[in-house]
C-alpha cells in the first residue's frame, strides 16, 4: 500500500470510531452509568489536525464531581475486600479488552491529541501492559515486613488508602492514564478520573471497557471539564484521600494549596527541561539517533524529553552539523500519517505558545540554525517546524522554561564538571541521559547530575518496576513497581509482645 492510500485507509477508519462521539455528547462515567447531566455546559473538542470539531464535551461541575467522589467512596469498602487474586483476574481481563480495541484507540489517541499514529499504536499496548503488570502484582500488594525484637514481633500490612483522585494531561493521554489508574485498583481504591480537557476521548474509551471487563460500578469514575473546576472540586474532596496528578509543575502548586485542608496525600509527575550530556567520546551515531529521538519524538510533548542538549566542545561542530541534517529531514505531518514523524501540536493556544519562544530565542541571542516557524503549508492543524537552536547559554529562556514542543536548545561545554553545573542549574529534575563510553564517568555524573530519572547511553527506556518520578519542580513520589502501592495504601504496623518483657507498673 503507497503512503497516501494507508493515510487515507487510517482517516476512514478514525472516522467510522470517531462518528460516535460526533453524534452524542461526551459525558462522565459515574457510577458506572454513562452520564450527561441535563443543561450541561459544553465545549468542542477540536483536532490539532485541522481545529474542527471532533465533538461537544460536558464542562462539569462541582456537583458532578461531588457524585463521582460518592460513587468511589460507596464502592470503597466492597472493592477493598474483592480478594487480590479476583482483582488480578478482572484487570487483566480489562487488558485482554484494550488489547482487543488497540487499534480504535490509537487511531482515535492520535486525532484527539496529534500524535503521530506510530507511536499512538505502542501507546495502547503500552497501556494493556500497565493493567497487566499491576494486575499480577495485586495478590501481594498487601504484603508487608516482619521486623523482630527480643520481646516483640513487628509485622506490617499494606490496605487500600480508599478512593483516590487522578488528574491526567493530554500529550500521552491513554498510556498516561493506564498508568495511574492501574496500580490504584490493583491496590483496591476507587477511582475518580479527571482526564485533560484537551484530549477526552481515550479516557472515555477507558472507562467504557472497564465496565466491560466487570469493573462494579462505582469503582473506576471519569468526571470531563476544566482542571480549575472539576480537578479543583475533585482534589478538594473530603473523600478523596489521595491525589495524583501529571501534569504541570504550577498545577501541582495549585493542588497543594487546593488539597491543605483535606491534608491530601499528593504524587506528582510534572514538568522537566532535561539535559542530554553528549561527551567526545560517545558513540556518535547512537547518540544522535536518541538525541533526535527524545526531542522530536511525541511531538516534543514529553515530559522526559531530552529539551537541553549539552555537547561537549570536541566533537560539538560535528555534531550540530549532523543534527542539524537530521531535524531538516524530520517529516512533519498528518498524525494518521504512518510515515509522519512529528504531528500537530496538541491545541491552537498551545502551538502558539510554543512559537512564542522563536522569537524568545532571538531576543536572548541564540540562533535558529532549523525550524523557528509555524508550518501553515500544511492547512489548518497547529503545525510547527520541528527546531533547532545552537548557540545558547544556560541564562536564556530557552535553556530553562520547559516549550512542551519539538524544539530543542544547544550548548556546548568543555569538562565534566561544568557539564554538571549546566545539567543543574534548573529548577526541573526530572530526567537526565549521558552519553560516555567512560564507564567511571558515567557512574560519577550519574551521582552527580540531579535528577529522578537517568539514562547513561539509551534513550527513554521504561522498566515497570523502575521507579519513575522526579526531584525538584519536577515532581513528588516514585511511580512503578512497589513505589505505585506505597502511594496507593496505608502501611499499618502490628506489634505482638512475646509474653516476656516487663509491663511498667504505675499506681502499684
Ligand atoms: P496541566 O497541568 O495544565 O493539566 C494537567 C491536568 O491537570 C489536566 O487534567 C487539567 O485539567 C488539570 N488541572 C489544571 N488545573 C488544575 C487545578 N487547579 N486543580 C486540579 N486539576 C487541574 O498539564 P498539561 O498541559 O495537560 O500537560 C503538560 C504537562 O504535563 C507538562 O508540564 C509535562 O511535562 C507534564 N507531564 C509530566 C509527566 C511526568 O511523568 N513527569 C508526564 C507527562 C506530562
Amino acid at each position: 500500500m503507497n503512503e497516501q492510500n494507508a493515510l487515507e485507509q487510517n482517516k476512514a477508519q478514525a472516522d467510522g470510531h470517531l462518528l460516535r462521539f460526533k453524534n452524542q455528547v461526551l459525558g462522565h462515567v459515574i457510577g458506572g452509568e454513562a452520564v450527561v447531566p441535563e443543561g450541561a455546559e459544553l465545549f468542542a473538542n477540536l483536532s490539532p489536525a485541522d481545529n474542527l470539531s471532533l465533538g461537544q464535551v460536558v464542562a462539569g461541575t462541582a456537583t458532578d464531581i461531588d457524585q463521582a467522589c460518592e460513587a468511589a467512596a460507596q464502592a470503597f469498602e466492597a472493592w477493598r475486600d474483592v480478594p487480590g487474586g479476583e482483582r488480578k483476574k478482572i484487570l487483566n481481563h480489562l487488558a485482554d479488552k484494550i488489547t482487543e480495541r488497540a487499534e480504535e484507540i490509537a487511531l482515535v489517541e492520535s486525532v484527539d491529541c496529534g500524535q503521530p499514529i506510530r507511536f499512538m499504536k505502542q501507546a495502547a499496548i503500552r497501556g494493556a501492559a500497565n493493567f497487566r503488570f499491576f494486575a499480577d502484582k495485586a495478590p501481594e500488594a498487601e504484603n508487608g515486613q516482619a521486623l523482630y525484637q527480643p520481646d516483640h514481633t513487628n509485622y506490617t500490612m499494606r490496605s487500600p488508602v480508599g478512593p483516590v483522585g487522578i488528574i491526567t494531561p493530554w500529550n500521552t493521554p491513554f498510556m498516561l492514564a493506564t498508568w495511574k489508574i492501574a496500580p490504584a485498583l490493583a491496590a483496591g481504591c476507587t477511582v475518580v478520573h479527571k482526564p485533560a480537557e484537551l484530549s477526552p476521548l481515550s479516557a472515555y474509551l477507558l472507562a467504557e471497557i472497564a465496565q466491560e471487563a466487570g469493573l462494579p460500578p462505582g469503582v473506576w469514575n471519569m468526571v470531563n471539564g476544566y482542571g480549575e473546576v472539576v480537578g479543583k472540586r475533585l482534589t478538594e474532596h473530603p473523600a478523596i484521600r489521595a491525589v495524583a496528578l501529571v501534569g504541570e509543575s504550577v498545577t501541582g502548586s495549585h493542588i497543594m494549596r487546593q488539597g491543605a485542608d483535606t491534608l491530601k496525600r499528593v504524587h506528582f509527575e510534572l514538568g522537566g527541561k532535561n539535559p542530554v550530556i553528549v561527551f567526545d567520546d560517545a558513540d556518535f551515531e547512537r547518540a544522535l539517533d536518541a538525541v533526535v529521538f527524545m526531542i522530536y519524538s511525541l511531538n516534543g510533548q514529553r515530559c522526559t524529553s531530552s529539551s537541553r542538549l549539552l555537547i561537549q566542545s570536541g566533537i560539538a561542530g560535528d555534531f550540530l552539523q549532523a543534527l542539524e541534517a537530521r531535524v531538516k529531514n524530520l517529516k512533519v505531518g498528518h498524525p494518521l500519517d504512518p510515515d509522519t514523524e512529528v504531528g500537530p501540536l496538541v491545541h491552537a493556544e498551545h502551538c502558539e505558545k510554543v512559537c512564542r519562544y522563536f522569537d524568545v530565542a532571538e531576543q536572548d541571542g541564540a540562533r535558529t540554525v532549523v525550524g523557528g516557524q509555524r508550518r501553515t503549508d500544511l492547512g489548518a492543524g497547529n503545525y510547527v517546524a520541528p527546531t533547532l537552536f545552537v548557540d545558547a547559554d544556560n541564562s536564556m529562556r530557552v535553556a530553562r522554561e520547559e516549550i512542551f514542543g519539538p524544539v530543542l536548545t544547544a550548548m556546548t561545554f568543555t569538562t565534566e564538571t561544568e557539564a554538571v553545573v549546566l545539567a543543574n542549574d534548573s529548577d526541573y529534575g526530572l530526567a537526565g541521559y549521558i552519553w560516555t563510553e567512560n564507564t567511571g564517568r558515567a557512574m560519577r555524573m550519574a551521582r552527580k547530575v540531579e535528577a529522578g530519572m537517568l539514562w547513561v547511553n539509551s534513550e527513554n527506556n521504561r522498566n515497570l518496576p523502575s521507579p519513575f518520578g522526579g526531584m525538584k519542580m519536577s515532581g513528588i513520589g516514585r511511580d512503578g513497581g512497589d513505589y505505585s502501592f506505597d502511594f496507593y495504601m496505608e502501611t499499618k504496623n502490628v506489634c505482638i509482645a512475646h509474653g516476656t518483657h516487663k509491663v511498667p507498673v504505675l499506681g502499684g
